[in-house]
């Protein structure tokens, strides 16, 4: 296929100081949980960008002094001569694309707890980021920079300049964004010095403006030096000769830095879920940027759409289309377009279950493309699979996240694939989330999925086709794929933290309920400790039908683990503007049709909430009545010729959509592979060798 010429412009070369990207794919720097101790993993996640036309390709935050320490958050090192080599893996296999590699140095200031290295966080002035989240609350408090830890931070910038040179980067950042220590000397609420380096916009600007000029003068012949800062609340704050003071910082900076890599300010603005923000968001805030400066300017905006992406050059926005989460769930975005295959982008749905990764401190995750983080470790590639070796007549049952994946999957691999589902459309539980307030973008992946399926001789799908034993006896597969999903429970919650006990009563409903068209008379209270985003999304979708609802939750707040998909403040915010009010870490404990009875989970005093009805989002569990009836029929399958029958996704244990694709994958990739079920390689540190390793290890 050839690509359309209109797209053309995406892949010309732009030149970052002393170094070329051979088009305007730019993967930005972003965490990818992967830190020092996974530099295959790494390299091989990165790589399978470079081979996929991304451009330019950048780590994560990598500490450039053990006074950056945001552990236990996953974060790279840039200290020693191991950091060196781990990370020359990765600019090894970017270069083996033509891709420049580029390397976020960081210091993250009075927003690091240096819970490991227990050294004073450093701060312009003492003042602390205070979270009010658990998993980011930390009880030490920032020391005040005098000059020399300023020039120990400007030296240890050089320091990891020269190594990042070393290391084989051609491109070096400063980083003065997202809460980080360049941006907290940059904001007045941050910096109070009364010094050379606070109070005018050319004074906060100082810090950051010597940190690109030692990196320039260590590293600058050899390496683009590129300036990260995050412009949003600047852009708020008028300027003495500006429209803004982000337009002053960067008038000032313009010369300083070979690129501008611009962005929001906090991981929820920044990095912010469909649910609440379109493609595109940055752009009122960083719109100005290319007028003020004649460096390449990258900024990012969840973009996947190459119309989006033209406009975004033509119109003097961008110069570079930046990309984190497109790049995570299409490493093959920029080469899908090249060779006129935009059909084919597995979009990102902007779910953010890959942030969710870093907060947990594991290799990235993503719900589009489960082939992420597993590129060495599993030996997965997003486009190749291995061919069957031999062809089989495989049955999926259940056509949502995991049968499609799955049967995708199994088609790639040349088998005889039948997909069948009883509903009416395919997407399992997506068919019916995808209508609830925000979901709509998940619908892509169905949508893809379906994309490719549709154009497989060898895969046929059904639907409205509810299969028991008898059809599939009849169908006589050699395998059978159980995709059939998970079903919502009405269980309670006890104080011991786990779901106990049923609430019945005809006017209680669990999701499913919903998703079948039934809406209960209000007003209505849901009690969620599911804790992930149904629980508040349901809330939403009852409140936008004009019922009347309450939301409680056993847990601290509203669809608490949300904090992790950075959703949790605008859930909040979604909440409060249809007038809900939420309970926190109350359980329901009783209902007799006009109120419900809570019970406060630590003190068990109770309350109680008038109500008609009441929707549980709490426990799911697999449907196994089709997995159990066939068991029961063994000697009837054998005889048919079906060898197998597991069962994956939600029918296996019930998880998010992510888990369901990867579970779908697995199976796919794994079937009739020889030998034990592999598990995956375990990745190792580069590290010295310990004196007296070779004794120890021959007197073992
Ligand atoms: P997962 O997230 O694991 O993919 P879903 O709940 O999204 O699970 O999807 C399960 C799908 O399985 C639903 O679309 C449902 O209609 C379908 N299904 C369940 N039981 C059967 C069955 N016996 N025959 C055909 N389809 C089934
Ligand atoms: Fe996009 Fe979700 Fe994948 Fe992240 S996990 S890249 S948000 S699809």
């Amino acid at each position: 296929m050839t690509r359309d010429s209109r797209f053309d412009v995406l892949f010309e070369p732009v030149k970052i100081g002393p170094v070329t990207a051979p088009n305007r794919f730019y993967q930005v720097p972003h965490a990818s949980g992967m830190t020092n101790a996974l530099p295959r993993v790494r390299a091989a996640f990165r790589e399978t960008k470079a081979e996929g036309g991304w451009g330019v390709i950048c780590t994560g935050a990598c500490s450039i002094d053990p006074s950056s320490d945001d552990a236990p958050l996953p974060f790279a090192t840039m200290w020693d001569l191991n950091d060196i080599h781990a990370h020359a893996l990765m600019t090894d296999a970017v270069h083996r694309h033509g891709s420049l590699a580029g390397v976020e140095l960081w210091h993250g200031g009075a927003s690091v707890m240096n819970r490991q290295s227990r050294l004073p966080p450093l701060s312009p002035s003492g003042i602390p980021w205070m979270a009010t989240h658990v998993g980011f609350m930390g009880n030490m408090r920032p020391k005040v920079m005098d000059k020399s830890d300023i020039k120990a931070v400007l030296r240890w910038q050089a320091e990891g300049a020269r190594k990042a040179r070393t290391a084989g980067f051609d491109i070096v950042y400063v980083y003065a964004g997202m809460g980080y220590l360049g941006y907290e000397f940059l904001l007045p609420e941050y910096n109070h010095r009364t010094d050379e380096y606070g109070g005018s916009i050319e004074n906060r600007v100082r810090f950051v403006r010597e940190m690109l000029d030692v990196t320039r003068d260590a590293v600058g012949k050899d390496c683009g030096v590129a300036l990260r800062v995050s412009l949003e609340e600047l852009r708020g704050r008028p300027g003495r000769n500006q429209p803004s003071e982000a337009h002053e910082l960067i008038e000032i900076l313009s010369d300083y830095a070979d690129l501008f890599d611009v962005k929001m300010d906090s991981s929820p603005t920044d990095c912010s879920a469909s649910r609440f923000t379109g493609e595109a968001s940055h752009e009122p805030v960083i719109d100005f940027v290319k007028k003020l400066t004649d460096k390449p300017v990258v900024g990012v905006g969840r973009f996947t759409s190459p119309d989006t992406m033209v406009s975004q050059i033509r119109r003097g926005v961008l110069d570079f289309i930046g990309g984190a989460r497109p790049s995570i769930a299409d490493p093959f975005l920029p080469n899908k377009i090249r060779e006129g295959r935009a059909e084919e982008i597995r979009e990102c749905i902007g779910c953010n279950i890959c942030i969710s990764s870093w907060h947990d401190g594991v290799p990235v995750r993503c719900t589009q493309n489960p082939t992420a983080g597993e590129e060495w470790r599993r030996g997965w590639h997003p486009e190749r699979v291995e061919p069957a070796h031999q062809k089989e007549k495989i049955l999926v049952i259940g056509g949502g996240p995991a049968g499609l994946e799955c049967a995708l999957t199994l088609g790639r691999r040349g088998h005889e694939v039948t997909l069948a589902d009883a509903g009416k459309a395919f997407g399992g539980r997506l068919a019916f989330e995808t209508r609830l307030p925000g979901l709509a973008t998940w619908g892509r992946v169905v949508d893809y999925r379906l994309g490719r399926l549709n154009e497989m001789p060898n895969v046929s799908m059904y639907l409205e086709s509810q299969l028991g034993v008898d059809e599939i006896i009849d169908l006589a597969p050699d395998h059978v794929v159980l995709a059939t999903g998970a079903h919502w429970t009405r269980m309670l919650y006890s104080s011991l933290e786990i779901p106990v006990g049923t609430l019945e009563h005809p006017e209680v409903y669990t999701p499913d309920d919903i998703a079948a068209g039934h809406l209960p008379e209000g007003p209505t209270l849901v009690f969620d400790f599911d804790n992930y985003y149904y629980g508040g999304v349901l809330t939403e979708h009852l409140a936008s039908k004009g019922i009347p609802v309450s939301y409680v939750t056993p847990a601290g707040q509203a669809s608490a683990w949300t904090i992790m998909t950075n959703e949790l403040p605008l859930v909040h915010r979604a909440l409060a503007r249809r007038q809900v009010p939420v309970t926190t870490l109350h359980m329901v404990t009783g209902f007799d049709g006009e109120k419900a009875t809570l019970t406060h989970l630590f003190t068990g005093e109770q309350m109680t909430i008038d109500c008609r009805s009441v929707l549980i989002v709490g426990l799911r569990m697999p449907r196994t009545e089709l997995q159990e009836a066939l068991a029961a029929r063994q000697d009837e399958l054998s005889a048919a010729g079906i060898r197998s029958v597991t069962a994956i996704g939600d029918a296996l244990s019930p998880g998010a959509i992510t888990h369901a694709v990867h579970s779908g994958h697995k199976f796919a990739r794994e079937h009739g592979s020889i030998g034990l079920p592999q598990y995956y390689k375990r990745d190792t540190p580069i590290v010295d060798r310990e004196p007296g390793f070779e004794l120890r290890a021959a007197a073992e």
